[in-house]
């Protein structure tokens, strides 16, 4: 029998109860499914699957154990523990996917569309305005992974003039894919929309500093569903004071929930969601985690592993 620990808060058992044994029975695995709250041998634990929210955080009991398996995509949390020698996959499944490509085309479109100036309200405001086509439109994707990928090809089919920003090379149909600073600089020099999907690893802090905002055209629209720190939140307030940023809208922030008396809540032009723009999806999210326990009864190789080094 392989033993799986559930190491994630009681919400997300109630949500993994049913669907997680199921999907793991219909690999041929036989597995028992043990709760970071039962009580339990940690050295007869095969697998864990975490969520950075646990109570876990010394892995080095757990001498057996073959896998940490993530279900968020986001590993910042857990990469930099000592104690985790074991390999480490992160979330990659297309309910994520696809809630991300919804968020993020929304958002875009709310922009280009100008939709807020033109909902007709109890000031019978009728100001007619015509937006410009998708493909007369700017658009910038900083990262180019599994979510960044899908929305840069996603915005490519509305015929949005997509422009992709990653640390390594990439070609991708339709969006023209960059790399290094020199990339970074074409890319945001025309983008009338940029949106984050970048990893937090100290290479992406304070990513869109004030040199780099400077290099936007003026009145940009900038969508972080990737994480807060990507952003220097100071800068980021004086330049939509300034207009040179029309209008942020961000799902993230360095502290969450975004503290009360943040300035971000007062600010006309920003737009602040909880943390939403996509969320793992239990029942797709169990099947990521059973084809890996299948993959480590198998010994075959893993999916998703994290680059430990890189820090994603
Ligand atoms: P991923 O597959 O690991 O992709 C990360 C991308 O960022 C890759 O294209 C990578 O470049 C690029 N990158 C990393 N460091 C870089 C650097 N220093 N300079 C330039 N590019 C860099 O991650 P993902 O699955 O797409 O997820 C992205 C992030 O979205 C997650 O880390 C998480 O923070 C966030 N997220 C948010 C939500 C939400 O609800 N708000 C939900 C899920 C995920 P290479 O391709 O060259 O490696």
């Amino acid at each position: 029998m392989t033993n799986v620990l559930f190491s994630a808060p009681d919400g997300d058992w109630d949500e993994y109860r049913e669907v997680l044994p199921a999907a793991i029975a219909k690999t041929g695995v036989g597995a028992d499914i043990i709760r970071d709250s039962e009580s339990h041998d940690p050295a007869a634990i095969d697998y864990i699957v975490y969520a950075p929210t646990s109570r876990l955080q010394d892995f080095s009991p757990y001498v057996r154990c073959k896998a940490v398996l993530s279900l968020w995509a986001g590993v910042e949390a857990i990469v930099g523990n000592e104690t985790l020698k074991m390999p480490l996959a992160r979330m990659v499944d297309y309910g994520l996917t696809e809630g991300m490509v919804e968020w993020c085309v929304g958002h875009t479109l709310r922009h280009h569309l100008g939709m807020d100036q033109d909902i007709c309200r109890v000031d019978t405001n009728w100001q007619p305005h015509v937006p410009p086509l998708a493909r007369h439109r700017h658009v910038a994707v900083l990262g180019l992974g599994e979510l960044g990928r899908a929305v840069a090809v996603a915005l490519g089919r509305l015929n949005f003039n997509v422009t992709g920003w990653s640390r390594t090379p990439k070609a991708i149909k339709k969006v023209r894919c960059l790399s290094g600073e020199d990339g970074l600089h074409e890319a945001l020099r025309r983008a009338e929309i940029v949106i984050l999907l970048l990893p937090k690893t100290p290479g992406t802090e304070n990513l869109l500093n004030a040199e780099k905002l400077s290099w936007l055209p003026a009145g940009a629209v900038i969508i972080n569903p990737g994480r807060g720190h990507l952003i220097d939140d100071d800068v980021l307030l004086l330049a939509l004071d300034a207009r040179r940023v029309g209008h942020a809208t961000l799902d993230v922030f360095r502290i969450e929930p975004l503290p009360p008396e943040h300035p971000f809540w007062a600010h006309p032009n920003v737009t602040i969601t909880p943390h939403i723009a996509s969320d793992t999806r239990a029942e797709s999210a169990a099947e990521v985690i059973a084809e890996n326990i299948r993959r480590g009864e198998a010994e075959e190789p893993f999916l998703h592993l994290v680059d430990r080094a890189a820090g994603y």
